[in-house]
């Protein structure tokens, strides 16, 4: 038993908690993400300017008023490496960690501020079973919780397995998309201000699919936010 502890005591002195985003230890006080990454990961400061080009991207497409993410993805990045913990590692919680900061900051950011309740981009049910957690639902909660809102997890479902997109081409793409979601709880959304929140944003086939579903079925206002967007 005392051998147990000791070698317990032993293990966490070699392998201390390291950092999703650069893999150093994390030392006292930090958290999943260490201080110099949160302090230097490239932030888009996309909420400052709402026409952006995560907004333009979705132009013609969906009246969403306003899309804003907290990182530019970039491949072998920092970033990409703490949405593959998030998503692939079993870390929901860093998406939670990553939604408290930004929520305080969209608390303070038209249009954010004027959202009336969040609703995460689900996961088709197959796939959450697999993963056993949809992160776009736990980086919710961290908005959620610095932004004083409600969220709305089962508003809209993911109809089907997306097919793969890599051999469509961008309209093909939308298209192929725009029928995989389906709103379940039109009551909910009604003459609402939906703040749609998903992990990353590509093409914004998702975000648009998702935002026609919801607008449809009654929603006024919509806008939207993702944790990183690709460049
Ligand atoms: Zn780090």
């Amino acid at each position: 038993m005392l051998f147990r502890r000791y070698f317990s005591d032993l293990a966490s002195l070699f392998f201390a908690q390291t950092c999703a985003g650069c893999d150093t230890p994390l030392v006292y006080g930090e958290e999943l993400i260490c201080t110099s990454c949160w302090y230097h990961l490239p932030h888009t400061q996309a909420h400052e300017n709402v026409q952006n080009k995560g907004a333009r991207q979705l132009w013609g497409r969906v009246p969403i008023e306003a899309v804003a993410s907290y990182w530019y993805f970039r491949d072998a990045s920092r970033v990409k490496r703490i949405i593959h913990h998030l998503k692939y590692r079993g870390r929901p919680e860093i998406g939670t960690a990553i939604g408290v900061r930004y929520g305080l900051v969209l608390a303070d950011t038209p249009p954010f501020n004027c959202a009336d309740i969040i609703v995460p981009v689900p996961l088709h049910p197959k796939k959450l079973r697999a993963r056993g957690y949809n992160q776009s639902v736990f980086f919710a909660k961290g908005l959620a919780r610095s932004m004083g809102l409600p969220i709305a997890e089962n508003t809209i479902v993911r109809r089907r397995a997306t097919e793969s997109q890599t051999h469509k081409n961008r309209y093909e793409r939308y298209e192929n998309m725009l029928a995989a979601f389906e709103a379940k709880d039109a009551f909910t959304i009604a003459e609402k201000h939906v703040l749609l929140v998903d992990d990353v944003l590509t093409t914004g086939a998702t975000l648009g699919a998702c935002a026609s579903a919801l607008l449809e079925n009654g929603a006024t206002r919509l806008s939207a936010v993702t944790i990183a967007k690709t460049l």
